[in-house]
């Protein structure tokens, strides 16, 4: 569980951490590269729930487990959504320091049933456990640089911002272990808990990822990335698995 926990902390903190870095390093990307990379991030995240969380969820524990579970996480994100403070990812244009808080607040938030992801996926088979984990650290690079972004127009100091953003993935640890624990339970809790991550990721794609990718962007760059996010993780998936 221990181990768990640390590939989940790793992926959460290195993977946003990294977004924070390029910003530090390179400045705000401009919204050319930003459309398309957050797309890419939301590309991911579709072949992580549909490629590796639902096929196992549904093959432990049938369709009613995966489905149960599926729309249980896509109802928490909505409730969380609507009550606590947070700010949508595109606001990343925005030179105030409270975006860059508020855009890290929802990605923290969102960072725990992707580290769920991560702890149930290693409690069903530790390859798909890992296949998840390097997706999601992955995803979580452009998440990082719409954190970082508004904070550095802000004029945060570097090494702040960039510790600022690696720490909202500290939350992922926290879900590992619990997808982890639960998953201990059954087989059908297993289930649950694979459908609910994938449920709450689909709800941050279809709600924040990829509207955020279309605003940003003119013609097909949003789209192009998604496509591109999901290439790679279908590749990824055939790689490791
Ligand atoms: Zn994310």
């Amino acid at each position: 569980m221990l181990r768990v926990t640390l590939i989940a902390l790793a992926a959460g903190v290195l993977g946003t951490g990294a977004g924070g870095l390029i910003v530090a390093l390179l400045g705000r990307p401009s919204n050319r590269v930003y459309s398309p990379a957050l797309g890419f991030s939301g590309g991911i995240m579709l072949a992580v729930a549909f490629l590796e969380l639902l096929p196992a969820a549904v093959e432990l524990g049938g369709a009613l487990h995966a489905g149960a579970g599926l729309l249980s996480g896509a109802l928490l994100i909505a409730l969380l959504d609507r009550f606590l403070p947070h700010a949508q990812l595109a606001s990343g244009n925005n030179r105030f320091m409270r975006v860059g808080l508020l855009i890290g607040l929802g990605i923290a938030m969102h960072n725990f049933p992707e580290g769920l992801a991560i702890g149930a996926g290693m409690q069903a088979a530790p390859s798909l456990g890992l296949a998840v984990a390097l997706m999601i650290a992955l995803h979580n690079v452009p998440e990082g640089m719409a954190m970082g972004s508004p904070m550095a127009l802000a004029g945060m100091r570097r090494c702040r911002m960039v510790s600022l953003v690696a720490s909202a993935g500290l939350p992922m640890g926290l879900g590992a272990a619990a997808g982890y624990r639960l998953g201990e339970l059954s087989p059908g809790f297993l289930a649950l808990s694979l459908g609910f991550a994938a449920g709450a990721m689909l709800f941050v794609v279809f709600d924040e990822l990829i509207p955020a990718a279309q605003e940003l962007g003119s013609g097909h760059r949003a789209a192009f990335g998604a496509v591109a996010g999901v290439l790679l993780g279908l590749l990824a998936h055939a790689w490791l698995s």
